[in-house]
């Protein structure tokens, strides 16, 4: 039977309800890429497992109970999402009083991370589940996506600045996050204002956000420039810092050159291939995976940095 004709029948049930002998039956199907309203078509290499247009938040909703092709968009980030602020909560109570230096405002730093993370996953597991509501409904939930996403990049560009420049005499601090609150302000406005929404503000909007991300560059150059390539290197725990930088780029080239599912084929001879990707390891899901494992590495530069602040930074300045 041919694949394109045939919708995937996900869950069909039937209940007694009560003692009335009323049945209920409920059948969800899900449906194939030609099927969708315009709006709708975003992918053209995911051919099937769609969540058609609902007009229902309730069926929004209930759509987190079956598997369709956003089911592991929205669990990627709805999991981590669930339990990084109880996770960083307990090692700032347990971990962070360790040293006889501990003031007491470095929680704060570890917490507004924490929370820019449950944020961004919130906004976007929040996004994926509503997204196939109505337009107007997508439209606002990608907006939310894109919002939490300039709160993430905020929070850590100015929390490790915080700790690798906690003893810079100068107003480097200050004029660091002035810049990341100006271009995160920049940003915010090209995506949620209705004038900067339609397509010849793309690249403005594209290119905003790569100087936004590029940013963080900024206070790297200045550390090097006043500490030394390998006091600069240390103090911020460059390694981890470029670790994530280099799995949110490839996570954002592969999903924007929609790779794995663009090598999908078929050679019309039967042996067709296309469809592989559908419901598991298309190019958003590589994406968010990747996106979670950036914010690990943060976390780790960051625990890096609080501990360099304590161990050497505020260490040498008690003698
Ligand atoms: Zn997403």
């Amino acid at each position: 039977m041919s694949h394109q004709d045939d919708p995937v029948v996900i869950s069909e049930e039937s209940n007694l309800v009560g003692g009335d002998q009323t049945i209920k039956k409920t059948t969800t199907t899900l449906s194939f890429y030609h099927e969708l309203d315009h709006w709708q078509k975003d992918n053209h290499y995911i051919l099937s497992g769609y969540v058609k247009e609902t007009n229902s938040y309730k069926k929004c909703l209930a759509s987190l109970t079956y598997i369709h092709n956003e089911t592991v968009n929205i669990y990627t980030h709805l999991l981590p999402c669930s339990l990084v602020l109880a996770a960083v909560l307990y090692y700032i109570e347990y971990y962070l009083p360790i040293y006889p230096t501990y003031i007491g405002w470095e929680k704060f730093n570890f917490a507004q991370f924490a929370i820019a993370v449950t944020v961004c996953f919130g906004a976007s597991a929040s996004f994926h589940t509503i997204k196939s509501h109505s337009q107007k409904i997508c439209k606002f939930g990608n907006q939310l996506d894109y919002f939490g996403i300039i709160i993430l990049i905020t929070c850590s560009l100015i929390s490790i600045v915080l700790f690798a420049f906690y003893d810079d005499s100068f107003y480097w601090k200050q004029i660091f996050i002035t810049t990341f609150l100006t271009l995160g302000t920049i940003c915010t406005v090209l995506t949620l204002d209705p004038r900067f929404a339609t397509p010849e503000y793309r690249p403005l909007r594209s290119l905003m956000f790569i100087i936004f991300g590029l940013s963080g560059l900024f206070p790297v150059v200045v550390a090097i420039n006043k500490y030394g390539y390998h006091v600069a290197v240390t103090r911020s725990n460059a390694h981890w810092l470029v670790a994530e930088g280099g799995f949110y780029i490839t996570g954002a080239v592969l999903y924007a050159m929609r790779v794995p599912e663009r090598f999908d084929f078929s050679d019309g001879e039967g042996r067709s291939k296309v469809g592989r990707f559908d419901i598991y390891f298309h190019s958003h899901q590589i994406f968010h995976v990747m996106v979670v494992i950036a914010a690990f590495c943060h976390w780790k530069a960051l625990v890096g940095c609080y501990k360099y602040l304590h161990e050497v930074i505020l260490n040498e300045s008690s003698y």
